[in-house]
């Protein structure tokens, strides 16, 4: 594994950091601005960060803009573990009906076409020094497996209605991508690793935290603090947690619940 993860930051002046969170990374060029305004200082890195390594090869690429500001990420949505939501045909699908779980769609199956590829750009290094931001009823991330995790909001209603339709993974599929709204199982279950990065670039790990080995107890509102992580070398960062408070809901059927994230971003 190729993990050998330096800390070295640079800063650089550049235009380009302006445009990084809120357009595509090709409509951004760095030299066709006159505006000295829009000059800001953007924090590079030489390598991609050694996390990255933890992610589901056949799911997710990871690409370091050329100037070390962001970071491209694109995954084909599909989750690298068995669920209910696969085609009943495929090696991954679980029956998990004895279980409790009824699906949320008919027709519709991982893998189905309904359009679960995803792609967007990270900073390379998350802004943690401007307000915080609202999730959104979407996509707030990319976990580990390869899928989708939204936040602790059902589109068509509360979470709670939904949570029926929840997988042994907490997640479902219906009839868009299949994402994950709570603790995923299959790649963290109350141990110290990472489950994925969210919009924001910062990364979010189980309930555990790898420099204590315990549930921490210093977390902010959006489960987030600062220290050495598995993957920063002795180096410590801001990262978030999945918070240990249980999610009570009478019809999941797999419990304890934990929410995986409800918000705010810390890191645009
Ligand atoms: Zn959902
Ligand atoms: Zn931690």
């Amino acid at each position: 594994m190729k993990t050998n993860f330096k800390p070295l930051i640079l800063t650089a002046i550049t235009a380009f950091a302006v445009f990084a969170c809120t357009s595509n990374d090709d409509s951004s060029t760095s030299a066709d601005s006159n505006d000295t305004d829009e000059i800001a200082d953007e924090e590079v890195v030489t390598e991609l960060h050694a996390a990255y390594g933890a992610f589901n090869a056949d799911a997710v690429t990871a690409i370091l803009s050329d100037d070390g500001t962001e970071v491209y990420i694109e995954t084909t949505g599909f989750p690298d573990h068995t669920s209910i939501y696969w085609e009943e045909d495929n090696a991954l699908y679980l029956d998990e009906t004895s279980a409790g779980v009824v699906k949320t769609t008919q027709n519709t199956y991982i893998g189905g076409g309904q359009g679960e590829a995803a792609s967007f750009t990270v900073d390379a290094i998350p802004n943690l020094t401007g307000s915080t931001v609202s999730t959104q009823l979407n996509t707030i991330g990319i976990a580990v497996s390869g899928a989708s995790i939204f936040n602790d909001q059902e589109g068509a209603g509360d979470l709670d209605d939904a949570a029926g339709s929840l997988d042994w993974a907490g997640g479902h599929k219906g009839p868009g991508v299949y994402h994950y709204h709570l603790e995923p199982t299959p790649i963290s279950s109350d141990d110290d690793s990472l489950v994925g990065i969210l919009l924001d670039g910062v990364f979010i790990y189980g309930r555990q935290c790898n420099s204590t080995g315990t549930n921490p107890t210093d977390l902010d509102a959006s489960g987030g603090h600062t220290s050495t992580t598995q993957y920063t070398a002795g180096e410590e960062e801001y990262h978030y947690h999945i918070i240990n408070e249980v999610y009570t809901t009478g019809n999941y059927a797999y419990t304890p619940a934990y929410v995986l994230f409800a918000g705010p971003f810390q890191g645009y």
